[in-house]
């Protein structure tokens, strides 16, 4: 039995623990919970899926699909979508999405493993001593991993692992940033659709919370800006763009109401652009001695079933690895 550390319970580390059971498992993370990307924030009776919005219906990652079905976590949509606001274009939509909100998904997947856990532990530096690793955060050090998997955006590995790996610049993937605006109104507005892209220039996605969850009193919007003008404005201010989104959702559905909530998240390392794999034509990085190695949804694409499937290639590799 091997003593096996991952940084990171998202949904790339998640699938590497289900995958490597039988090891003597320990995950860490900086945030309180497990999920990373996919996460829902509450705030009094509000609740917003501000990451991760739905599961794509036909992903082919057959493992994830048998597994989410198994653990009753996920129910089936059908929602309104509009793919062109200005020419009223709209599509019924098939769906996925988690049952108590799409954290519920890596929340219940990370329940049924039997593993250690850190969650408040952000790992600042990784340390070879005698053939094993330790980890160290602000306040500890954990020793004698056998196997350390980095589960986290590409740079952000980059930095933490960079003595014992030899990154290739020509091989760096791209992330794109995306900002989220979470808007809550006392009345319903009476718009017609679930969600869409392209309702404006800046914005690339927004969907409505409450076909979610059916307690909402309010009605509740996550809307995601382009990366475009997500990039162009690093440095714009949470309540300028919150007004600015308003506007411009006033105008599109005729809004009469002023919102209750307006809240954004910066996720500065959103969605893949141009993938690891695509480059490198490999699955992951790894160490010269092959005790350390990199994953994230950066080496497959940008879904959480192409982070479930990067944590499953790269298990097949560790399994067959003869230490
Ligand atoms: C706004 C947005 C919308 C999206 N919409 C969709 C969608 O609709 N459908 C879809 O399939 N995908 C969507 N995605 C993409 C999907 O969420 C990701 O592809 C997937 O969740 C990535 O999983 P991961 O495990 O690779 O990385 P992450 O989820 O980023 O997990 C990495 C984990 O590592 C932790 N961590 C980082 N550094 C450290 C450290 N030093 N020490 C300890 N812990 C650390 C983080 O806290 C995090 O929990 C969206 C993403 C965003 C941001």
């Amino acid at each position: 039995m091997r003593n096996i550390a991952i940084i990171g319970a998202g949904i790339t580390g998640l699938s590497l623990a289900y995958n490597l059971s039988g090891n003597n498992i320990t995950i860490f993370d900086k945030s309180w919970r497990p999920g990373g990307r996919v996460s829902t924030r509450k705030n009094g009776n509000l609740i917003f899926d501000h990451g991760a919005h739905y599961l794509s219906k036909n992903h082919e990652v057959e493992q994830l699909r048998n597994l989410l079905i198994k653990l009753d976590i996920i129910e089936e949509k059908k929602i309104k979508f509009s793919t062109n606001h200005l020419k009223n274009k709209i599509e019924e939509k098939n769906i996925l999405i988690g049952k108590n909100g799409m954290n519920s998904i890596p929340k219940k997947i990370f329940d049924n493993l039997e593993i250690n856990s850190h969650f408040n532990s952000n790992i600042t530096k990784i340390e070879k001593k005698n053939g094993t690793y330790s980890l160290v955060t602000d306040k500890n050090q954990f020793n004698d991993f056998d196997l350390v998997l980095v589960c986290i955006p590409y740079l952000q590995a980059k930095h933490l692992t960079k003595e014992f790996i030899n990154f290739k610049i020509e091989h760096e993937p791209k992330y794109e940033p995306i900002y989220t605006v979470m808007l809550s109104y006392e009345k319903d507005n009476e718009i017609k659709i679930d969600g869409g892209v392209n309702l404006h220039k800046d914005i690339s996605f927004f969907m409505k919370q409450n076909f979610k969850f059916p307690n909402l009193t309010n009605e509740c919007w996550v809307i995601n800006l382009s990366s475009k003008f997500t990039n162009e404005n690093l440095e714009i201010d949470n309540k300028v763009l919150e007004d600015m989104v308003i506007s411009i959702f006033e105008k599109s559905f005729n809004i009469k109401q002023k919102p209750k909530f307006q809240n954004t998240h910066r996720w500065l390392y959103a969605q893949t652009q141009i993938t690891y794999n695509s480059l490198s034509k490999k699955n992951w990085l790894g160490s010269k001695d092959s005790k350390l190695f990199l994953s994230g949804d950066w080496v497959m694409g940008k879904s959480l079933s192409d982070a479930w499937n990067a944590g499953l290639k790269l298990s097949h590799y560790i399994n067959i690895l003869n230490y």
